[in-house]
């Protein structure tokens, strides 16, 4: 057989670009990381800033050429202080995960004990033990003890956390640093009640917003800053509509430290592009963000709710299923989350298979989970509102209860689809939310 030349490797790599596109439009996108920026975000991705370096603190760089990228960057840090009302923001962190490497060399060293949830629990891979390859453990040499989950209440046992502080602490081990916050975060966290805790032993209060930092912006969550916490981390891409990036929050207290984990410790470009576009959706979230914000929460309460009327065990009904753009769904009646997942994506229905917090207990592993977590936020600035979740519970309905052929049922979400092209809560949207945008 021949290989392919050059040029047919090129235009399969295009060919692959484009035909995502258009399949994303027929999709209902229901990853809760996931989002989709406005076209001024997608069009500062695109700029020269990309190509640059700009290491060290705008102003003060190691490289010429950059006028107008510290320009950007200030503004930027200006527009996240006003968002977040915070004393100090770093915005070079390239990622949630970098962040999150961000406050760990800032606030602790290699031994020392970090608490957090555990991944079944909801906890995220940087919070990982080194056993399990986890960035905490195996990267920056930490300790991780496990905060405990009230699997009924999906929220961290105060009580039981208060007392594992204490042991700790009573065993030599306190903890250097307490992260909050999770990847299924559907209620706020404990900060307030846990923070003179976590303070008396010597401890920092960290928080990581990856998933919920938008709809802190929109004042719909939680306030970590005003609770208590001494730091927190970020992705600018989840509830935070903006283009893959990352943040930190602090006090003026922490600034220095915290340049320094970031500069040179954790990054040296920055992606410019990126900051650009976050200080585009940062003005974006100050002006739209309480819109938005609460818009997602009904989205997600009502999806819940609709599910649950047609069978499914969503979680903490009790509590009315969530308070954020997220929801946890055991999914074992019907199969696996894996098998779920593959089936609902042939319906064009895209979301992910996720641990229960007893998963592990039960014998299920991330290949074949019990649970399945579903997100609003990407069809929310799609324009989604209540009625349409219960459209959207129905298509979920009919591939997982009903066995309807997924393959039909895609035709119908690729229609019910055709009236949510633009993306909302932004300035200008003069190109679709998917629009493949060629510029050869
Ligand atoms: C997604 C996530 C991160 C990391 O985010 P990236 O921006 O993808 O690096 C960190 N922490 C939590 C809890 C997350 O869910």
């Amino acid at each position: 057989m021949l290989m392919p030349t050059p040029s047919e490797e090129y235009q399969f790599v295009l060919d692959a670009l484009q035909k995502h596109h258009t399949w994303f439009r027929e999709c209902i996108p229901l990853i809760a990381s996931e989002n989709i920026p406005s076209p001024a975000v997608r069009e500062a991705l695109t700029t020269d800033f990309g190509n640059r370096y700009a290491e060290g603190w705008p102003g003060e760089r190691v490289y010429a050429g950059c006028r107008f990228i510290d320009q950007v960057e200030f503004k930027c840090i200006e527009l996240m202080k006003r968002l977040f009302d915070a004393d100090f923001v770093d915005v070079r962190p390239i990622s949630g995960v970098v962040a999150n490497l961000v406050v760990y060399t800032a606030f602790t060293e290699p031994g020392d004990v970090m608490m957090a949830l555990s991944i079944p629990c909801g906890g995220h891979i940087t919070m990982g033990k080194k056993e399990l390859g986890g960035t905490a453990g195996a990267v920056h040499g930490l300790v991780v003890e496990y905060l405990p989950l009230d699997y009924k209440e999906l929220n961290i046992d105060v009580d039981k956390a208060k007392q594992r502080i204490e042991k700790l602490a009573a065993e030599g081990k306190p903890p250097k640093l307490v992260m909050f916050g999770a990847s299924v975060f559907p209620f706020p966290h404990p900060v307030k009640e846990l923070a003179d805790t976590i303070h008396a032993v010597g401890g920092t209060v960290g928080y990581d917003a990856a998933h919920v930092a938008g709809l802190i912006a929109g004042k719909c969550f939680q306030d970590p800053l005003r609770e208590g916490a001494d730091v927190v981390s970020l992705s600018t891409h989840k509830t935070f509509f903006g283009p893959q990036h990352g943040g930190v929050l602090s006090w003026e207290k922490y600034a220095d430290k915290i340049k320094r984990a970031t500069f040179p410790g954790m990054v040296s470009n920055h992606h410019l592009h990126a900051v650009a576009g976050v200080a585009i959706a940062a003005a974006e979230l100050l002006e739209f963000g309480r819109e938005y914000a609460r818009q997602v929460v009904r989205n997600a309460k009502a999806l819940a709710q609709a599910l649950y009327e047609r069978g499914f065990n969503v979680l903490a009904e009790h509590k009315g299923f969530t308070e954020s753009h997220v929801i946890l769904i055991d999914i074992t009646k019907y199969g696996d989350g894996g098998t779920i997942e593959e089936t609902l994506e042939k319906a064009n229905i895209i979301i992910n298979r996720n641990l229960l917090p007893w998963d592990i207990k039960e014998g299920r592993h991330f290949q074949h989970p019990g649970g399945i977590r579903l997100g609003v936020s990407e069809i929310t600035r799609l324009g989604m509102k209540e009625s349409e979740m219960a459209e959207i519970a129905e298509f979920i309905k009919r591939v997982v209860i009903d066995k309807e052929s997924p393959e039909k049922v895609a035709a119908d979400v690729a229609e019910f689809r055709k009236d949510y092209q633009k993306v909302h809560y932004c300035f200008e949207n003069a190109t679709e939310a998917y629009q493949y945008i060629k510029i050869r």
